[in-house]
């Protein structure tokens, strides 16, 4: 039996083509794919950046879908049922895996990411790792779960206190950030980003304070303007960049946290001053994605209205327009969430 898929095969080129549906076994469910969120990782995979070692591979790991096979061992799970996956697997017996650190075990591997995913017809997960998506959610919330599981996973890193302030770098997934932090109590909110439309979105969304590096160009003194000079109690970096890195540590307060969540290359360096850390007594909080109970938490959000998550979301495109996603995204900085869909049959704009 054949299914489409998006198969990345080297580091520029994305094939449509037709290749076996996975065979699953007793531990396995099959998901046949609804929605797949396009992420910033998968854009990583499609230049070589990441996992260029892994490819050919069918990548595609936010994703949300029907049951259509389940293994023999997989239990509560059936046929027809509406799921996504947490997509973090790891050995379980190694001294991370043992101490509940999954993300650091050795044999970390993420479905979409280091294996075959969910740009495709059908994807395979373990069936202890499925979650069934509560009725009132939509097959597009229900692949969002992801990316909301690792900002819950970094929002507990962080441990924001009620009443603190909170200032989020970055537009894209900082939307969230905010979100998260509102929901932990911090004010005020800060979101600082350099697209109108996103910080807007933040704003309808709730947010305090936007700021528009485009404006304003020390962005340092104006949190610190925000926060009665100190600088912020927690900082969020949600772009990724050494320069925002570097931010980060100059606008948090002494005794504040920093949340170290955007990606930059893996050989980019940052200057801090130690004597700052020391005297200031600074923080840093790294987390790197959502696992285990972060994914109840994030469903539990979006299944009761705390995250306007749709306000986030800008268009679905059939599976085949997938590289053209892709690029467009790189692009078009007004559009945030993308989803490629096996099923559609053109573009679909929310
Ligand atoms: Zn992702
Ligand atoms: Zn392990």
């Amino acid at each position: 039996m054949k299914m489409k898929a998006a198969v990345f095969e080297k580091p520029g080129v994305i094939s449509i083509k037709e290749v076996p549906i996975p065979e699953i076994n007793d531990d396995e469910v099959l998901i046949r794919v609804k929605y797949t969120g396009i992420c910033g990782t998968d854009w990583s995979i499609y230049t070589g950046a990441y996992s260029a070692d892994k490819l050919p591979m069918i990548a595609g790991h936010e994703f949300s879908g029907v049951i259509a096979k389940v293994g023999k061992n997989a239990e509560g799970l059936k046929e027809g049922d509406r799921v996504t996956a947490d997509i973090n697997m790891s050995c379980g017996v190694c001294f991370y895996c043992r101490r509940g650190q999954k993300l650091m075990c050795r044999s970390f591997t993420q479905l979409g990411i280091h294996i075959d995913g969910s740009y495709a017809e059908y994807v395979k997960a373990p069936w202890d790792q499925v979650h069934l998506l509560p009725d009132n959610l939509d097959f597009e919330t229900g692949a969002f779960i992801e990316p909301v599981s690792c900002v819950i996973h970094s929002s507990k890193a962080m441990n924001v206190k009620i009443g603190s302030s909170v200032a989020v770098i970055g537009c894209g997934l900082g939307i969230l950030h905010s979100v998260l932090a509102m929901l932990r109590g911090a004010a005020p909110v800060i979101i600082i980003g350099d697209n109108e439309k996103r910080l807007n979105i933040a704003k309808e969304m709730g947010v305090d304070y936007i700021i528009n590096i485009n404006e304003t160009k020390d962005v340092i003194s104006a949190v610190k303007d925000i926060t009665c000079g100190r600088g912020a109690d927690y900082v969020i970096e949600a772009v990724g960049t050494p320069k925002t890195y570097e931010q980060a540590f100059e606008m948090v307060r002494p005794g504040g946290t920093v949340a170290a969540f955007g990606i930059c290359p893996p050989d980019a360096e940052i200057r801090i001053k130690p004597y700052d850390l020391v005297l200031g007594e600074k923080n840093v909080a790294g987390s790197c994605a959502g696992v285990g109970v972060d994914w109840l938490d994030a469903i539990a959000l979006l299944a009761h209205g705390r995250i306007a998550a749709r306000k986030m979301f800008s268009m679905a495109v059939p599976l085949e327009d997938l590289e053209w996603a892709l690029k467009e995204l790189k692009s078009d900085p007004n559009l945030i969430k993308v989803f490629a869909s096996p099923e559609l049959k053109e573009r679909k704009v929310y």
